[in-house]
């Protein structure tokens, strides 16, 4: 039997190219190596307001995006986190075995909570829901990016810790982070990570933006005061542009430096978006045509969601095992 892989995204805004080269660019890669599960984590993205009727347009918007970028319905199972009661069931259950000290030192909940008066639990209980949704289904592998890395290594947290007061019971994931697009910085502002809430008109390239506006995003990114590249001194600005080029390009680090070391920063942003763009366009276009086929989607998600749920029942009983709670049957 293969090992099962889960990952997750959020409808929480419109998905950019951070969430494609931190995450769903591992999926396609190793999907055939696994099981795979990827998650549309509604019920994640209400931790912070979402209009309703965008937000159902959203689930499967991203669900479009997963297929455009080359997974496999086939052998993956694409599926929505609240069409699965199971995730949310379990979250109750491993709430009570975590401190919620763990849950308050989150970088995550610290950040976003920051900017706002009232702070919805929510909020708190993020990583809990999180570390229901990948040990509901026994995952090995998690990958994403590495802002989620302190919520794995609660994850696993959790799962000790549970399998210590009740036996064994969880599989312990391991995070699966790309070597290069880990972490794709805002081109706003590249001392912060790109994010789909963040709202500044230049902050990140979305994956459904037009490529004229694509490339004018990355032709005003931020750099610094230096007029061409040096590896040995370019700002995080640079970095994370030249990042960018090599998570699309997959060159080596010796190629990189031999062809951008000396380029003026005009020219290589131009090559920047170019990379980019030549990624962008055939992706665009297949996600037109999967969204162009009406029910198509919807009877992905469907399946997905049959396929899953009798995994996560069967955890949910076996924790119910555990714990001493009451099931009929
Ligand atoms: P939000 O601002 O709503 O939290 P987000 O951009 O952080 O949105 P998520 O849905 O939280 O996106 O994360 C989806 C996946 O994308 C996760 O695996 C996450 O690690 C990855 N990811 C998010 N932002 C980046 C980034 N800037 N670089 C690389 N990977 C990223
Ligand atoms: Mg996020």
């Amino acid at each position: 039997m293969k090992a099962r892989v889960f990952s997750g995204v959020q409808p929480s805004g419109n998905l950019h190219i951070g969430n494609y080269l931190g995450a769903l660019k591992s999926w396609v890669k190793i999907q055939y190596d696994y099981e795979s599960i990827f998650c549309i984590v509604d019920l994640h993205a209400v931790t912070m307001y979402q209009e309703p009727q965008t937000l159902r347009a959203k689930i499967e918007e991203i669900a479009g995006l997963f297929l455009a970028a080359g997974i496999d319905p086939k052998h993956c199972a694409i599926m929505v986190q609240s069409s699965v009661p199971a995730h949310a069931e379990l979250a109750w259950m491993l709430t009570c075995v975590t401190p919620v000290g763990w849950l308050e030192r989150m970088t995550q909940y610290k950040a976003k909570t920051e900017s706002q008066q009232a702070v919805g639990d929510g909020l708190l209980q993020y990583p809990v829901l999180m570390a229901a949704d990948i040990l509901l289904y026994q995952a090995a592998i998690v990958p994403v990016g590495e802002d989620q890395a302190q919520h794995l290594e609660l994850t696993r947290d959790v799962a000790q810790r549970f399998n210590s007061l009740y036996g064994e019971t969880f599989v312990v994931p391991a995070t699966h982070l790309p070597l290069v697009g880990a972490r794709v910085m805002g081109l706003d502002d590249p001392e912060k990570k790109m994010s789909k809430s963040a709202t500044a008109a230049g902050h990140a390239v979305a994956l459904l933006d037009p490529p004229g506006q694509a490339r004018k995003k990355i032709m005003r990114a931020t750099t610094d005061s230096q007029p061409a590249v040096d590896f040995e001194t370019a700002g995080a600005g640079v970095r994370n542009l030249l990042g960018i080029f090599q998570a699309f390009s997959e060159w080596t680090d010796d190629r990189m430096k031999a062809h951008f070391t000396g380029m003026r920063y005009g020219e290589m942003k131009k090559q920047v978006a170019e990379m980019m763009i030549s990624h962008l366009e055939p992706f665009q276009k297949r996600y037109r045509e999967i969204v162009g086929e009406p029910g198509y989607v919807s009877g992905v998600l469907r399946e997905g969601a049959e396929r899953v749920s009798p995994i996560a029942n069967a955890t949910v009983d076996l924790v119910k095992r555990r714990m001493g709670l009451y099931a009929l049957s």
